[in-house]
């Protein structure tokens, strides 16, 4: 039992550096993620900006196409107003006139409110564009961060990770699976040092018979109120 227990506290040693190593990378994994998924969200945005600019373009385009095709035709029925004989083309020709201005009218305050979305979408994807830039420069800074954490640690974490799967592969499976179970549980800490006669997890006092069992090492000991195993300084590989 003494050897099961000893590649247990070894393991928890193990996990502890690999844990250290994780907090070193602090909050930067996170702040990248939301970094990243923002940065989609205003690419998406910019995107939609973008196609919405170059319809109303389009618009634009064709409504100057009518209003040139339709001042042509005013001009042209405006001359013939000159030379009309009778009173019914004469009708004919004011109702053609009318109907013309009314559609250059309308185009034109079409015009109007296609260059007002215009420059309305122009500066907010002026705007999401500038972002965007922020965004990722300061990715860039994070991104070399994160960098420079993992190569400092690369090496130990390695290290750690195939020390950690040859004492797996040592222990018992079946106290392997409550080492894990308790970990996960307990914030990483499956197997704790006494500390002073208490749980060194959650501080609960050990009644002596305990403290003597824990001691003697011929079982394996939880504390009976936050779970973890418990071993003592006497005890440690
Ligand atoms: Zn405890």
């Amino acid at each position: 039992m003494k050897e099961s227990l000893d590649k247990l506290i070894k393991l928890q040693s193990v996990d502890s550096q690999l844990m250290e190593i994780e907090e070193l990378k602090g909050d930067l994994p996170a702040q990248l993620d939301r970094l990243t998924r923002a940065l989609e969200v205003l690419e998406k945005a910019i995107v939609v900006q973008q196609t919405r600019l170059e319809q109303i373009e389009h618009e634009k385009r064709q409504l100057q196409a009518t209003i040139d095709d339709k001042r042509v035709h005013l001009k042209r029925y405006q001359d013939q107003l000159l030379v009309v004989s009778t009173n019914r083309a004469y009708d004919a020709l004011m109702a053609e006139i009318d109907s013309a201005k009314k559609t250059v009218e309308n185009s034109e305050f079409q015009l109007l409110e296609l260059d007002e979305e215009h420059a309305r979408l122009t500066d907010e994807l002026k705007a999401h564009e500038l972002e965007v830039e922020e965004k990722r420069s300061v990715m860039v800074v994070h991104e070399e961060d994160l960098r420079i954490t993992i190569s400092e640690t690369e090496v130990q974490a390695k290290a750690l990770e195939k020390e950690r799967r040859k004492l797996e592969r040592k222990i018992e499976s079946r106290y392997y699976r409550s080492y894990e179970r308790i970990r996960a549980a307990r914030d990483g800490q499956a197997v704790v040092l006494l500390s002073r006669n208490s749980c060194g997890a959650c501080y609960n006092r050990i009644p002596p018979q305990r403290l003597v069992e824990i001691k003697a090492m011929d079982r394996i000991i939880t504390c009976d109120s936050c779970g973890v195993i418990l071993h003592w300084e006497g005890s440690s590989p």
